[in-house]
């Protein structure tokens, strides 16, 4: 399975771009792997997760062809995470043609509301309707979290993020491919003990896990929305001990924002300490 970021901030992009905090001054000037999109992976050239507003950049920076994408996790809609324009932009007024179809796999809440969103930009039509994804090109599938899908060669199971409110259904993503498997884990405050019983339950053992660290070294986690430092490296021994992690299994933050980050080179070592990595933006993984 080869992994490749597109995108490792949070919300605002990172540096924020109306800030000169000491951080986003230094990342700013630094440049590289300090400059951030907003948080977004694609897998082995055919599946990606999340719909986000830097997706097209960071394809063409990285020759990607998103034309080809045949599958869309979707882990919630926050708008970080879903630029409607991107669905829209399918349809044939546009005059795009010989697209793979796309299939969106998320929650019914986050289906629910990418409609509305995509509704309130153009007249289209509901995307649950037959027509509509004809023309865009389209299939839906509403995931029942903690039940697995087979989708093309992926098994994937949604799991509920401590993130947003209870009606937004927001998810993290378990991905299996033979006996490979990713835990993609943004966004998320601390996460919910039915989704460590699940992981352990189902035996898990993971090769990569990919968590969410919007606020870094100083920064609480805040219940609903994101974590801090403490609470993820609770979490890496927490993946670690339960043996939920695989012996040379990897773990990598993402959805970095500004508060409690440090330039880029430094966080690494940071993290390293305690035994995980900072992604940034581009990085390609084989697992
Ligand atoms: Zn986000
Ligand atoms: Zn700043
Ligand atoms: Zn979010």
């Amino acid at each position: 399975m080869k992994i490749q970021f597109l995108g490792t901030s949070a919300s605002p992009s990172t540096p924020l771009p109306f800030c000169q905090c000491p951080f986003c001054t230094i990342a700013r000037k630094a440049g590289g792997k300090n400059l951030r999109r907003r948080s977004s992976i694609i897998i082995n050239d055919d599946l990606l997760i999340d719909l986000g507003p830097d997706i097209m950049s960071s394809s063409y920076e990285y020759r990607i062809d998103l034309s080809v994408i045949s599958v869309c996790l979707q882990t919630h809609p926050h708008e970080d995470h879903f630029d409607p324009e991107l669905i829209i932009s399918r349809h044939p007024d546009y005059g795009a043609r010989n697209a793979k179809d796309l299939l969106i796999a998320g929650s019914r809440q986050t289906l629910e509301t990418m409609d509305a969103m995509i509704s309130r930009r153009c007249d289209y039509g509901s995307i649950f309707d037959p027509k509509v994804q004809l023309a865009l090109g389209i299939k839906l599938l509403a995931v029942t979290p903690f039940v697995p899908y087979q989708i093309n060669d992926y098994l994937v199971t949604g799991v509920p993020a401590n993130h947003g409110s209870a009606q937004q259904g927001c998810f993290l993503f378990k991905i299996e491919a033979k006996d490979k498997c990713l835990f993609y884990g943004t966004d998320t405050s601390i996460i919910n003990d039915e989704v460590w019983d699940h992981l352990k339950a189902t035996k898990t053992r993971i090769d990569l896990v990919i968590l969410d660290l919007t606020y870094g070294i100083g920064y609480a986690s805040k219940p609903g929305d994101h974590l801090g430092a403490k609470d993820f490296i609770d979490h890496v021994q927490r993946f670690k001990a339960c043996g939920l992690l695989k012996k040379k299994g990897e773990i990598y933050a993402t959805h970095l924002s500004h508060e409690g980050a440090l330039e880029h080179g430094e966080f690494e070592c940071y993290a390293r300490k305690y035994g995980f990595h900072i992604a940034f933006d581009g990085l390609t993984l084989k697992i």
